[in-house]
């Protein structure tokens, strides 16, 4: 049994449309555990449409997503367990940020999990120094004054607190300069390989994710264009 199994899935987009739109057509794909992969494809091929199916956000039009044994299922109770299995960090993290501080925005997921205080701390701490936000410096900064690499740093260590089996982030590097670039893939580097997590890099270059993916899957029209390992192609 793989980690997520993706079988036959297909998003048609209608609502409020004239017409019908395709995002994801008859997709097939396996992702096994400790996988760093990376998701690229040009834009509108279906990248963000399909890991939001991944997080339970949207139902499938037709298909299924089985995570970890269990079949995802937007209707019903186990999207918190699916939640706390697979971390999404969105294209855009202002949707992400929303408490007052950063301290308590990262605190706010495990806070909801019947954690006691010590291990929210513990788990708030770890997570900033994993995307190397200092605790002390930035805890009570507020979220909203942040440069757009800094709020991105706050929505990973947000998503990472809730220790997922998968982090998925979509186009993490999107705004940034050369520098901060560099910075961030670094930091998803190495976040996957101490926590030993999957990680799925959403991104439109190749060039980002072929420096620490390990498999590439290229997306097109709502396909899967090309699914290999980046020192072949
Ligand atoms: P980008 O690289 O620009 O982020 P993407 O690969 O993430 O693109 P999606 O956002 O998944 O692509 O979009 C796939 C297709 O579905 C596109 O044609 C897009 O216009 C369409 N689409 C996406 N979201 C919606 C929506 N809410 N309603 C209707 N159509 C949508
Ligand atoms: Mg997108």
């Amino acid at each position: 049994m793989s980690l997520i199994e993706i079988k036959n899935l297909t998003h048609i987009y209608s609502e409020g449309l004239p017409f019908e739109k395709i995002a994801i057509d008859n997709l097939n794909l396996n992702i096994e555990e400790n996988e760093f992969i990376g998701l690229i494809g040009h834009t509108g091929s279906g990248k963000s449409t399909f890991i939001q199916h991944l997080n339970g956000l949207l139902k499938p039009s037709s298909g299924e997503i089985i995570v970890d044994g269990t079949k995802v299922d937007k209707s019903s109770s186990n999207l918190t367990e699916l939640r706390k299995k697979i971390g999404l960090v969105f294209q855009y993290p202002e949707y992400q940020l929303f408490e007052e501080t950063i301290e308590r925005d990262i605190a706010f997921g495990p806070k909801n999990l019947d954690l006691d205080e010590d291990e929210v701390l513990k788990r708030v701490k770890s997570s900033m120094d994993s995307v190397g936000l200092q605790y002390e410096t930035y805890k009570d900064k507020s979220p909203f004054e942040l440069s757009g690499g800094l709020k991105r740093r706050v929505a990973i260590a947000g998503v990472l607190a809730m220790e997922p089996k998968v982090l998925i982030l979509d186009e993490p590097t999107a705004g940034l300069d050369p520098r901060g670039r560099d910075e961030i893939l670094g930091e998803i580097k190495s976040i996957h390989e101490k926590r030993k997590i999957t990680v799925i890099l959403v991104s439109h270059s190749m060039e980002d994710v072929a420096k620490i993916a390990e498999r590439i899957i290229v997306m097109d029209k709502g396909k899967v264009f090309l699914d290999s390992n980046p020192r072949e192609i």
